[in-house]
């Protein structure tokens, strides 16, 4: 995960819950991406330890345990960027030119120049994070998917070159459900239009007291759509669904006012959230702790990543 803002409920529902149950099934490897995020906040640079600071708190107080999984921060471990060199000797030009998220992002993004080789290298320093820990498995959206299919390859080529190394990991598919922001747009920091874990449980119901609804109710008498509700992407993310399709059953006779409905993610948000805003006051008035925590993370990852560096460097006959 990026560090390049606080962590939102997009990021609750599309990959924090998911990884929250994998730590019971699998070892798993969480990183905070800091490299990552220098490739779009170059000229910002000094944000990055910072929002590594809050995400790892952010993991901490929703539930990721250090003691079931290995929390770490990538620039600590300095063999993802060997790694990645010596990958970006052996893929060839076109692969990473034709990923599709590459002008997604520019697009995205406009405000960034991210006409950069190292953001061209994006996908190839993911693959890099994930073959080092010679990975089974990798939690991914739709979206994601071709990143994926990418690493898979630049397995196989090395492979092929130099003798077995890496696995091909394999897709883990997350239904990462498609989160509206208070404005109707796609949730997202850089639309000013997201809910944040962090934010308090105040501005929480504020801001969607106040967040778009299907425009056909003008007045509390007219009949709605709730899947053409921005609102109601909450609910199908965090309410039941039994719940939901009484909600939903309300909105479409006008049985139900918006702000009724709304109040039944807002009060499923906050039970959601409510242990976790207790161990977050906690962790913020302990940032040793958090550090901690995480050093111990980096040292294990460091230890699974230069096992791996030492083969591929025999193999390569360095
Ligand atoms: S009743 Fe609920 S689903 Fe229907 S428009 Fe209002 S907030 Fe949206």
């Amino acid at each position: 995960m990026r560090p390049t803002g606080a962590l939102h409920l997009g990021h609750l529902a599309g990959a924090l819950r998911n990884w929250l149950k994998l730590q019971d099934e699998y070892q798993c490897f969480y990183t905070i991406v800091t490299w990552h995020a220098l490739s779009s906040e170059y000229q910002n640079s000094k944000i990055i330890k910072n929002c590594t600071f809050e995400m790892a708190v952010d993991w901490l107080s929703i539930g990721l345990d250090p003691n079931k999984s290995v929390l770490f921060i990538q620039s600590e471990v300095k063999e993802h960027a060997e790694l990645h060199l010596l990958l970006s000797m052996i893929v060839p030009l076109p692969w990473l030119e034709r990923v599709p998220t590459f002008k997604e992002m520019q697009r995205e993004l406009p405000d960034k120049d991210l006409n950069t080789y190292g953001f061209l290298g994006y996908p190839m320093l993911q693959a890099a994070d994930i073959l080092i820990y010679k990975a089974d498995v990798v939690p991914v959206g739709e979206d994601q998917a071709y990143h994926l299919e990418f690493t898979r390859e630049v397995a196989r080529r090395f492979n092929r070159l130099y003798g077995k190394v890496f696995p091909e990991p394999q897709t883990l598919l997350t239904e990462v459900p498609k989160l509206a922001g208070t404005d109707g747009r796609k949730m997202s920091k850089s639309y000013g239009n997201a809910i944040y874990l962090k934010d308090s449980p105040q501005t929480m119901r504020q801001k969607i007291e106040t967040m778009m609804t299907d425009i056909r109710r003008k007045r509390r008498t007219d009949p709605g759509e709730p899947n053409d509700c921005p609102a109601f992407t909450l609910h199908k993310a965090f309410v039941s669904q039994d719940k939901r399709e009484e909600l939903a059953q309300g909105c479409r006779t006008a049985g139900i006012g918006c702000l009724e409905c709304k109040n039944v993610v807002i009060e499923r948000l906050d039970e959601i959230l409510s242990p976790y805003r207790e161990k977050r006051k906690n962790f913020k008035k302990n940032p040793k702790l958090v550090w901690d925590i995480i050093e111990e993370g980096n040292k294990r990852a460091r230890v699974a990543a230069q096992r791996t560096m030492e083969e591929v460097r025999a193999r390569l006959g360095f």
